[in-house]
Order: structure tokens, then sequence, then C-alpha cells
């Protein structure tokens, strides 16, 4: 669970169709107004701008879902639910993009493909259930001083006990919502990252060589900074790389020797 950056404006065709519901004679449930506004062209035109914003992942397990081959596998998630909450139903500060929670069976990638219920994660497994506001990714600070998770070289994401008692977030509560609100340790996304962190190690092997070799400060600074563009920032299509938090984990000790890089971290 990375910071998710907020939506900076209301999309233009979400505000029209709001207004047009508030104006409406009818006022329709939850569901019914949001499936209305799913037929719209509204509703891609706001699925685009937070794929845009989010680097193309998934608010909650940081799947990229943002190329095309993915577009199946992506969904518009209330993080107050619409069931319980009708007049937050079009707001636009309530929304995130966010995969379908491993519910997809004809995903392109192996370790996405699963349907038992144990697999699932993310807005699917949450459902109705409320997020603490002081969990809520869109409220985690995005400097490097205060990564919110970690991860274990098999894969299991949990709370980075010292950054929470800095924020005020009560470590037991995350895990919570990790385990059980989210399901982010589900086998299904442990296995992908364990995997991701074996080819990390592989590539690591050779990046110690070369920065070994780094004899000046200049070269330093040049290695540390082409290992963070690697590894945190967007790539041509503006995606951010898939478990971006473990990205991130790997080149913490670089970026230790040289906090002014941090820039990278600001997305
Ligand atoms: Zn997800």
């Amino acid at each position: 669970m990375k910071n998710v950056p907020r939506l900076t404006s209301e999309p233009i065709g979400l505000q029209n169709f709001r207004k047009e519901q508030e104006n409406a004679d009818r006022q329709r449930d939850s569901a019914d107004l949001w499936k209305a506004f799913r037929d719209t062209s509204a509703y891609k035109e706001l699925q685009e701008a937070l794929l845009d914003i989010q680097g193309g992942l998934c608010g909650y397990c940081e799947r990229q879902i943002g190329h095309k081959k993915f577009k199946a596998d992506r969904c518009i998630e209330h993080v107050a639910a619409k069931k319980d909450n009708r007049d937050r139903t079009l707001d636009w500060n309530n929304l995130m993009i966010c995969c379908n929670g491993g519910t997809l069976d004809s995903h392109p990638e192996p370790l996405a493909r699963h349907t038992v219920k144990r697999n699932h994660s993310c807005d699917k497994k949450k459902d109705r259930q409320k997020i603490p506001i002081e969990c809520d990714p869109r409220e985690f600070p995005c400097e490097w001083s205060t990564s919110v998770v970690s991860f274990t070289i098999d894969g299991r994401m949990r709370p980075n006990e010292q950054t929470c008692r800095e924020l005020g977030i009560d470590p037991k509560v995350l895990v919570g919502v990790i385990e059980n609100t989210l399901n982010l340790n589900c086998e299904r996304l442990r296995q992908a990252r364990q995997q991701l962190w074996d080819e990390i190690d592989q590539a690591n092997d050779n990046l110690d060589q070369d920065y070994a070799e780094q004899k000046d400060t200049e070269g330093e600074i040049f290695f540390i900074e082409r290992l963070l563009q690697d590894h945190l920032d967007r790539n041509d299509d503006g995606n951010l790389l898939e478990f971006w938090s473990v990205h991130r984990q790997s080149v913490e000790y670089y970026i230790l020797r040289l906090p002014e890089l941090k820039n990278h971290l600001t997305i």
C-alpha cells in the first residue's frame, strides 16, 4: 500500500452527470445511479483520469492495470461503500481505480488468474467494509521517511511499526485492514511479490558490483539516480511498475545514501 494521489478536480463529464441527477424528479438508489453512470462516456473519462493519476496501479494491491491488455481487470472503487453512502456515489473524492481483486479468470498474467474466494482481494474482498481514515492509502504521505508498509522476503506485507507510530496509525488496525478487509497477503499476491523479490535479487547481484565500482561522488549520484529512475519513475506510458512499494524497498539502501534524490518518490 502506497500513497494514492487524489484527482485535483472533478472530471467535467462526471460533474455534468451529477448535476443532471441532482435536478432529476426521481432519486435513484446508489446501485441504479452508478449503473446509469457506467453507461455514459463520462465513466471512461473518469477511469482514464484515475488511471493517469495513480500511474496505472490498483490503489490497494498495486497490481498494474494501466495497460490496455488489463482493461477487463479494472473497476472504480468507492472507498466509502456506495451502498451505505448514497450521497457519495458520484463524489469524485470518494473514488479510486482498483483491480478486480483476482476474480478475472481470463487475466493475462497467470498469477492474477484465480477465482477461489480465499484469493479475492481489494474491492472484491472489501465490499461494504469500512477502512479507518488513517489507513486510507490516499491519506498516506509519499515521503521516503514515512513508508507505511514493508515486505518480507517471501512477499508478505506488514506495517512499518515505527512509521505507524509517527503517523498515529495503530499497527494492529493496519494489520486488520491488510489481512482481513483487503486480503492483501492472500497467496496469489504473496506469491507474485515473492517472485518479484527473486527477480530483483538476481538483478541486484550485478548492481552491487556496479555500485562498488563508482569511485567518485559524481559517479555515485549518476548510478543512484539511474537506479531510482528504473524502479520508481513512470515509464513512457505514464505507468509505474507493478508492486511499486516492493521496488521502493529494494532501492532503500541506495537512496539513504543520497536523501536529496527522494524527489523520485513524489510521483
Ligand atoms: Zn488490487
